[in-house]
């Protein structure tokens, strides 16, 4: 009776039929257009079939129920006009609203991830049963693309959970467990895995029993009670949350929200058209495109091995050492005892060294809920940190990674005494910020287990990891370092080696600009909005502060030897690191910095500095500003591929939104070139060719401009 290809139907019992989702292409479920077509289909079947009192339906895939709808389907209507778009919404929405009115009850039984169109799924349902499994993760993510649930998710899900619940899961896109999920009433019970089964068989016989699903069946179809002073109070409070976290930059949880609450007053089918109208509002938007193009980006990078060789298979590191325990080594520590990799830490400071130690197990135990560290986490975790001075401890792990110091001559005398005592797959990284490996790697004996493993500061909120190779890194020494940093929760992007690596050599121009717009005479304030309301999280210009002026200066030396023809050592620098501005660390830099948490206000004292390296008098659009800002970056971008830095521009993006906060919902730096397109960005760099060699458009990309191609020839995804 069941030639499905994605679903297994079965009877346990002669009237209780027991639907499994099961994708034998892929690891997950997915909700594309067919499986849907399945679903009707099998609800076609249970009908006719007459006898069945209760379906149950369930996931053959390990830690997961259902993910979503098929992504790769949406982004495959080109440009889809608003009837295409209300009409794939009502696809799904008209099938899920078949299902609630089924003549037998409906139960989800969930034991792994249950979102998106998954969710909207279980919530079309007459009951929901979930386990314990932390896997169990229920929610909307939909406004993370720029999007809302589609299939009737706004219409259901607050009747079924209240209309508060409903808007503070749907308008910020976060999941919940199986606990919560129970607690909010929205499954009848949070079980163990191996007990779902019985409890869902179980379920279906008290319902029936009971008959309570039919008054909830008439119940969910109704308005949802509610007085005007709640609505008012609920509406207010949600906006201005959601204001404070998107900063007015992303439509879709607002329109959301709007649309729950004007939907709440009217009837379930008529919420269900509303859902779509405004569903086709957003869909195919550019926010839309670009948060998809980003959820691509990431789901790329965790498929990504790092290399191209198929045969081989990265190393397990299940014990490493880390040199150097200031900042970074700390971090680095932490963030991999979190993951149950035993470290010896080491540094030639004792101090430094129980200093560094310490705070590792500090961010490792750290507690959310009571912002501070667990000690019980911490007595679990400190068997795995060993603080040493003896080298050859350190040289037994499976890597050894060094945080010392940011001069070549310290990290090689380091590595020469190291390497004798290193195990024979031992492999060598280090985490410079801007030393080329290549050089590093010079004296060594062997280069091939060495590669650049940088991390990002602070390590514990950044996802970014460079892993460099040098011109000897082996390729099993890069999918072992690949394979580590995602071990420990990041996001790792191979590279080759080059001055700046790719994130420092793309915010290079980036920041030199902020600096030249200030020397013509842009006020500082003016450069840093323009920045902010291009998306970017902070200024230029309070990044400079953030990063030291002193660190800044050395890096705008190294670049301007790189590339002397379009980098400049800006005398503005020179004369703030000169007055002792060294940035956030020293309380004063471009800005001052008054109280615990620092806030840039303007200085005065700055304005006397800089005075004599500015042409005073200057204003400039913010179009133009964000010109000055962004072309550049893009230019460096072309030459960063036209070098092989990167094997795809998709790193490129990934690398930005992750190591410096590229705005999301403009989709990358290249793609956001893309949606400009070459030829544009070449029409828009023509008023500024006087300024040099930085603004000359580059070889690729008049050769995008004239071919009409894209950065991204074969579409997102
Ligand atoms: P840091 O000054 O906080 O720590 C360096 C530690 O190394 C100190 O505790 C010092 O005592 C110790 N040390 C110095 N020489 C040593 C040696 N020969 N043997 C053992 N220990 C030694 O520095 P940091 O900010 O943690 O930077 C470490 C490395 O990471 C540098 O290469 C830096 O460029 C890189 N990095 C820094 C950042 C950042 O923002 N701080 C970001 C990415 C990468």
């Amino acid at each position: 009776m069941s030639d499905f290809k994605y679903l297994k139907l079965s009877f346990p019992e002669p009237d209780l039929a027991w639907l499994v989702l099961d994708d034998p292409h892929k690891s997950a479920n997915i909700l594309s257009r067919v499986v849907l077509e399945e679903l009707n289909a099998c609800l076609d079947q249970l009908v006719a079939r007459g006898n069945v009192t209760g379906l149950v339906i369930a996931s053959a895939k390990p830690g997961i129920f259902v993910a979503g709808a098929d992504l790769r389907e949406f982004v495959a209507q080109k440009s889809p006009t608003r009837e295409t778009v209300i009409a794939i919404a009502a696809q799904g929405r008209e099938l899920f609203m078949r299902l609630s009115k089924m003549p037998f009850v409906t139960v989800a039984a969930i034991d792994g991830m249950c979102v998106g169109g998954g969710a909207e799924l279980a919530i079309w349902c007459d009951r929901r049963l979930v386990t314990n499994n932390p896997k169990a993760q229920f929610g909307f993510p939909e406004v993370k693309l720029g999007m809302f649930p589609g299939w009737g998710g706004t219409v259901r899900f607050p009747r079924v959970a209240g209309l508060g619940n409903a808007a503070e899961l749907i308008t910020s896109g976060e999941s919940i467990d199986g606990r919560a999920l129970a607690l909010m009433g929205v499954a009848t019970d949070c079980v163990a895995p191996e007990h779902l089964e019985a409890a869902a068989r179980q379920l279906v016989r008290e319902e029936q029993k009971s008959k309570a699903y039919l008054a909830d069946r008439k119940r969910w179809a109704q308005p949802i009670e509610m007085s005007e002073t709640e609505l008012t109070f609920l509406g207010a409070t949600a906006a201005a949350f959601i204001q404070q976290q998107t900063k007015g930059q992303y439509p879709a949880p607002v329109a959301a929200l709007e649309l729950l609450l004007a939907a709440s007053s009217v009837e379930q089918d008529e919420a269900g058209r509303q859902e779509s109208e405004s569903f086709a509002e957003l869909f195919g938007t550019p926010i839309n495109r670009s948060l998809i193009n980003v959820f691509f980006l990431t789901d790329r990078n965790k498929k990504d091995p790092g290399i191209a060789a198929k045969d081989i298979k990265p190393a397990a590191v299940k014990s490493m050492a880390v040199i150097g325990a200031g900042i970074m080594g700390s971090g680095i520590t932490a963030a991999s005892i979190k993951r149950d990799i035993t470290v010896a830490l080491t540094d030639s400071r004792p101090d430094s060294l129980a200093n560094g130690a310490r705070k590792a197990l500090e961010e490792a135990s750290y507690n959310k809920a009571t912002k501070g560290p667990d000690v019980e986490k911490a007595l679990k975790l400190a068997p795995l940190l060993r603080a040493t001075t003896a080298d050859e401890e350190l040289a037994q792990a499976d890597l050894v990674i060094e945080a010392i110091i940011e001069q070549p001559a310290a990290k090689q005398e380091l590595y020469a005494r190291l390497e004798p005592h290193l195990g024979p797959n031992t492999i060598l990284a280090s985490n410079t910020s801007a030393i080329s490996i290549g050089q590093l790697a010079e004296g060594l004996k062997h280069p091939d287990r060495f590669v650049g493993i940088h991390f990002f500061n602070p390590v514990r909120q950044m996802p970014l990891v460079e892993i460099i190779r040098g011109p000897k890194t082996s390729d099993q020494t890069v999918a072992t370092a690949v394979a580590y940093a995602k071990a420990v929760g990041k996001s790792p992007i191979v590279m080759n080696d080059g001055p700046g690596f790719l994130v420092n050599r793309l915010l290079l121009p980036y920041m030199n600009e902020a600096l030249e717009l200030v020397a013509e005479g842009v006020s500082l304030k003016a450069v840093d909005d323009a920045a902010k309301r291009f998306g970017m999280p902070m200024g230029p210009l309070v990044l400079y502060d953030v990063v030291g002026l002193d660190t800044a200066l050395h890096a705008g030396h190294v670049m301007h030897q790189a590339f002397p023809d379009r980098v400049r050592e800006s005398p503005i620098l020179t004369a703030l690191v000169k007055a002792g501005r060294l940035g956030q660390k020293t309380g004063r830099g471009l800005f001052k910095y008054d109280g615990k948490k620092p806030r840039a206000i303007d200085d005065p004292e700055v304005a006397a500095l800089l005075a004599p390296h500015i042409k005073p008098g200057a204003t400039m659009k913010d179009k133009q500003i964000t010109e000055r800002l962004f072309l550049p970056m893009v230019l460096e971008a072309t030459r960063i591929l036209a070098e092989k830095i990167v094997r795809d521009p998709r790193d490129v993006d990934l690398g930005l939104i992750f190591g410096i906060g590229f705005p999301p919902f403009k989709g990358g730096l290249l793609f956001w070139a893309d949606t400009l397109g070459a030829a544009k960005v070449v029409e828009m760099l023509k008023p500024y060719e006087s300024l040099g060699a930085r603004y000359q458009p580059t070889p690729m990309l008049l050769e995008l401009a004239k071919s009409g191609r894209r950065f991204y020839e074969e579409g997102p995804g």
